[in-house]
Parts: C-alpha cells; sequence; structure tokens
C-alpha cells in the first residue's frame, strides 16, 4: 500500500510541476500600439522619393497577437507600411521579453500611404526616410507584444477559410487570376470577465491596400483601418491584418466600370473607398469564422528557418547597400531572412517574405497539410515580387514585377524552401 501512495504521489508531484512550470493551457493576449508619425511624414508606395502629406485619413498601427500553450510562445505582428525588414523586426525582437526572436513574426500590411521603412537611396545615393521615427516604431512594435504577453488569458480558438465575396480585389494584370480565400483566426476568453469574448481576430487576404496610394498628399492605413475599426467595433477585442500572396497585381477592386480592362479604366481612390473594402471584407471575415466550430486548447507549434536568395536585380542590389538602414548583402550577393511555419490548431501559417505571386499562393496552399491554409505575405521581410523562373521577364505586364523582384529563382527558391519546412513539420 504504502508503495502505491508513493508513485500516486509522485506522479502528483509530476501533474503539479508540470502545471506550476507551464501552463498545459492555450492563452492568447493581444495590445497595439499608434505608429501615426507626428508630425506626418512623407508617404512612401514604393521604389523613389516619398511624396509630402498634409492630413491622415485614420492611424498607423502595430499590432500584436501572443499565443501561449506549454513552453511554446508565438507572436504575430502587423505593421501598418509598405514593407518592414529584418533589420527593423530583429531590433525589435531583441527588445521583447519571453519569446525567442524566430517565434516573432512581423508582418507589414503594405499599405502604400506609410511613412517609407526601407530608406530608399535616391540616384545620389542619399535617403529621405526618418530615422528616428523608425527607432521609435522599433520600440512601439516590441511594447506591443510585451504587453500582449502580459495580457495572455486562457482562450479557445475559431479558424476558419473560406471565400470572401464581393467588389473587394481583383488582379489588375487579369481580373479573375487572384485568390478570394479569407483566412481568420479568432481567440475567445474562457473565463474571467471577458469570458466569451474576442480577444484578438486575425484577418489574412492577399490584396495591395493601396486605393488612396502615395501621390495624394495623405498619410493612412488605407483600406485596413476601416478594416480593424469594423472588426473592433462588431466583435469586439483587437483586429489584426496579415496580408497574402498579392504579388502581380492583386488589388482592391475599385473599378468604376466592370468588364473594361486596362488604360481609361475609372477607379474610386478615395477614403470612402477604403471605408467600404475594408468594412466589407470584416463582414466577410466575420461572417466567415462565425459558423466555425469552437476548438477547446488547440495545440500550437513555430518552426522558424533561414533561407537565403541571391539578388541578381541591379536595382535591389542598389537599395540593399546603399539604403543607411544597412542591410545584411554578403559578398556573394545573398540575403537571408526567417522563414516561419505555424500549426495553430487544425491550421498551418506559412510566411512568405515579400510579393508572391497569387499562382505560387495557390501551388503553397495546395501543397501544405491542412485544410485550412494560411499565407503570411510580406512578413519577416519584404524582398520585392516573387515569380516563378517561367513568369520572370516573361509578358511585358511582367516587366515591372520583374525589375522589381530580387531575381530569375526568387519564387522558387521560396517553393522550394517553403515545402521542404512543411514535410520537415509535424501536421497540424
Ligand atoms: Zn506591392
Amino acid at each position: 500500500m504504502k508503495k502505491y501512495s508513493l508513485s500516486i504521489t509522485l506522479i502528483i508531484c509530476c501533474l503539479f510541476n508540470i502545471s506550476i512550470g507551464y501552463s498545459q493551457t492555450l492563452k492568447v493576449g493581444a495590445a497595439l500600439r499608434v505608429i501615426t508619425p507626428n508630425p506626418l511624414l512623407p508617404a512612401s508606395g514604393g521604389i523613389g522619393t516619398p511624396k509630402p502629406t498634409s492630413e491622415k485619413k485614420g492611424d498607423l498601427f502595430a499590432r500584436a497577437m501572443v499565443f501561449e500553450k506549454g513552453s511554446t510562445r508565438i507572436a504575430i505582428v502587423n505593421v501598418d507600411n509598405l514593407g518592414w525588414t529584418s533589420i527593423l523586426g530583429n531590433k525589435s525582437r531583441a527588445l521583447i521579453k519571453g519569446i525567442p526572436p524566430e517565434n516573432i513574426l512581423i508582418g507589414a500590411t503594405h499599405t502604400h500611404s506609410g511613412p517609407d521603412a526601407y530608406a530608399f537611396p535616391d540616384a545620389t545615393g542619399k535617403s529621405s526616410a526618418d530615422l528616428k521615427y523608425l527607432d521609435w516604431c522599433i520600440q512601439q512594435i516590441a511594447d506591443a507584444v510585451n504587453e500582449a504577453i502580459s495580457k495572455l488569458e486562457p482562450a479557445s480558438l475559431k479558424i476558419a477559410v473560406d471565400e470572401a465575396k464581393g467588389k473587394i480585389a481583383y488582379n489588375y494584370y487579369a481580373p479573375a487570376l487572384y485568390d478570394p480565400r479569407c483566412g481568420i483566426i479568432q481567440a475567445i476568453a474562457t473565463t474571467g470577465s471577458k469570458q466569451g469574448k474576442a480577444i484578438a481576430t486575425l484577418v489574412n487576404y492577399a490584396v495591395h491596400p493601396e486605393v488612396i496610394g502615395s501621390g495624394r498628399s495623405i498619410l493612412s492605413p488605407d483600406l485596413c483601418g476601416p478594416l480593424y475599426d469594423r472588426i473592433e467595433s462588431k466583435a469586439g477585442g483587437i483586429a489584426l491584418f496579415m496580408n497574402g500572396a498579392q504579388g502581380g497585381m492583386v488589388t482592391a477592386d475599385t473599378r468604376l466600370e466592370y468588364g473594361k480592362e486596362g488604360a481609361g479604366q475609372k477607379e474610386a481612390n478615395t477614403w470612402e473607398e477604403c471605408i467600404r473594402i475594408g468594412e466589407l471584407l470584416a463582414d466577410e471575415a466575420l461572417r466567415i469564422v462565425e459558423k466555425a466550430p469552437v476548438l477547446e486548447n488547440p495545440n500550437i507549434y513555430c518552426v522558424a528557418r533561414k533561407i537565403e536568395f541571391p539578388v541578381d536585380s541591379e536595382i535591389m542590389r542598389y537599395i540593399l547597400k546603399n539604403s543607411p538602414l544597412k542591410h545584411d548583402l554578403n559578398k556573394e550577393n545573398t540575403v537571408s531572412t526567417q522563414l516561419n511555419l505555424l500549426n495553430i490548431g487544425p491550421a498551418q501559417i506559412l510566411t512568405i517574405p515579400g510579393e508572391a505571386l497569387p499562382n505560387i499562393g495557390y501551388y503553397v496552399k495546395r501543397n501544405m497539410n491542412t485544410k485550412l491554409p494560411f499565407l503570411f505575405g510580406l512578413t519577416n521581410d519584404a524582398f520585392g515580387y516573387m515569380l516563378t523562373k517561367v513568369d520572370f521577364n516573361s509578358f511585358k505586364r511582367y516587366e515591372y514585377v520583374s525589375r522589381t523582384s530580387l531575381g530569375e529563382m526568387t519564387g522558387e527558391i521560396y517553393i522550394e524552401q517553403a515545402l521542404k519546412l512543411v514535410k520537415d513539420s509535424p501536421k497540424p
């Protein structure tokens, strides 16, 4: 009898140790910071000199969602900017306590009406970027994640992927060639005063937030601003937006005349149109996630891998070499970045360090180990467009996206590395 009681005590001790060391309950926390510059800064919509701004429509944000289960912690951050390089992201990672840097995913929404975060050099090699503003953003991003950690609480999840309906996005180069699927991860508090209410709702959808663009003297999160507001007013909690494979050239559907293509197509490039599209995408996301089953205490998994790309493009080499951010372009003219794979319950997430064309997105999603595939575009780095080798320098339409990509093999290397990571990782 004594023998049994000893082993029972041991078992109880073991269980107790687990419960005081690492909670086996899924916890989620979320927090945000406003990163609108004051005074306003010029807006950057791509390579070239940013354009002066005189007003703002909505605020720019850094938004963070943190997951914890057992000894695993994962942070997902979205930044309202055109692209957020790992030069900046790694500085935030160093300021975040309690999450290993490789478990922190930082993605840009790709708004074309935010300050220049690449510090694009002009023809003389000079950049007009405000490095003090970028330093401040680095701290705000870290603060948002650290606050999200402090707010971790037991949560269940609802996850869904389905087609978002209505006039939201289209492919400017070939109208029907885009991915209409919208992925949603919603965390719901299971205890305390907020029990049953949303902690955070993450929306994953491929679209260029360039309704306003950089040439209108306006600083804005574009359609992402109204999307956040709508999600938060309807569902509560904090909204996040992670872009998808939106390259070449999946954009907001602001067309005023259906069926008319190319030159002469009239567009509604107004803040009202940002509101219409942002709210429609938010409503669709909430409609899609509403019918999803509640996942009690799902598992989470995170892995990161360093991948390298050759930089064949002259323009990209020039930017990487001359930007005051001091990019890590090594002697062989390659850049490296962090590629992440997450399993969140039955869903799988892969990051893309740039703007993959939609055909790459379809192919990668089809080969992921899940019926709930998520692709986080422009995440951990944003190295321009990513085309397959057969698309590279092919159609005249692809001249611009080929020129602003690292090179012919960027898409191929990404696909190979991403699918290898899928193969080497557990199924969700
Ligand atoms: Zn783009």
